[in-house]
């Protein structure tokens, strides 16, 4: 570091002049509104924390104000993957800082697997402020992974608050209620833990963020995660129709089929889909992906 160049409690300089440094000019194409206050990101660590011990999934950490919190907080490693190239000398600069906590993968999160990151006996846990254009697939994704429970064991990410809402909300918040909301609330325990401001964002989003806490349920309802996605897909495609209409929609389901389904989970086929609890809704899943089984040649 340059002599009387400014420098932070972690002892690395001010986000800020890193950005500038690096040229790093954020893209709106790649999600990318920075957070710069050390104070709020050691807030989002916390909320992960304690991380003695931990490996911490980062995805997306851009000139690297979170992962320097995840780091300062003890985490014992932190996997950062991050797909804009222009960051990687920045990050290194993190990591010479953390020798051997930091290892940054420059790729796409949609298709690397970070289970390979995982140590069997050993937490791990993916900490994020998501870029908002793949922060629902990637949620997705980490939902349906089999087996369940799965390789993390806590996600604490940040979406906008609108998502945030669809992730925590039950049948009683029937706008928000959704296939987000069946998914987050059959595999694990969401809250919504605090709400972070558009201005504390360069540059500032025109929403209002979350950052929401998702736990895994040990035991959830059984079912196989593609077939309660599939079933909450059609359900929620058409959310104004009656389900007797809209589970028309599911791939390869016979209409003979559609009343038994219905049966399986004792639902009414002239409700809709916002009136289903999460149980209904697994029912229908099981007995649907039994019967494509059963009915494979
Ligand atoms: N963690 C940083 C922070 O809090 O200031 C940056 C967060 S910014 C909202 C999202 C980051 O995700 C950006 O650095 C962006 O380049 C990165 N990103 C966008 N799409 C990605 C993808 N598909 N895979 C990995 N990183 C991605």
């Amino acid at each position: 570091m340059a002599a009387g160049s400014e420098v932070t409690s972690d002892g690395l300089p001010p986000l800020r002049d890193v950005v500038a440094r690096h040229g790093l000019e954020p893209k709106r194409s790649l999600g990318q509104n920075f957070l710069f206050d050390l104070n709020l990101t050691a807030r989002i660590a916390r909320t992960a924390g304690p991380l003695a011990g931990v490996t911490v999934v980062e995805v997306g950490p851009g000139p690297g104000g979170l992962t320097r919190a995840l780091l300062a907080q003890g985490a014992e490693r932190v996997v950062a993957i991050e797909q804009d190239s222009r960051c990687l000398a920045a990050l290194a600069e993190v990591a010479a800082h953390y020798p051997g906590r930091l290892e940054v993968i420059e790729g796409d999160a949609l298709t690397v697997d970070p289970s390979a990151y995982a140590v069997p006996g050993r937490p791990l846990r993916i900490v994020a402020n998501l870029p908002y254009n793949v922060g629902t697939a990637l949620l997705t994704g980490w939902l349906e992974t089999e087996p369940w429970p799965p390789w993390f064991d806590r996600m604490v990410l940040m979406f906008q608050r609108e998502v945030a809402e669809r992730i925590v909300a039950t049948p009683a918040q029937r706008v928000d209620y959704g296939r987000l909301g069946v998914l987050c609330g059959w595999r694990t325990k969401a809250r919504i833990q605090f709400d972070v401001p558009a201005s504390a964002f360069t540059p500032p989003p025109k929403i209002t963020s979350s950052i929401v806490e998702l736990v895994p349920r040990p035991d959830p309802l059984p079912c196989r995660a593609g077939a309660l996605s599939a079933v909450t897909q059609a359900a929620f495609g058409q959310r104004r129709k009656m389900l007797r209409q809209s589970l028309k929609a599911l791939p390869g389901l016979q209409p003979a089929d559609l009343q038994p389904m219905l049966d399986a989970a004792a639902v009414d086929g002239t409700r809709r889909a916002e009136e289903l609890t999460i149980a209904d809704f697994v029912a229908m899943a099981s007995w649907w992906d039994e019967r494509r089984i059963n009915a494979r040649p």
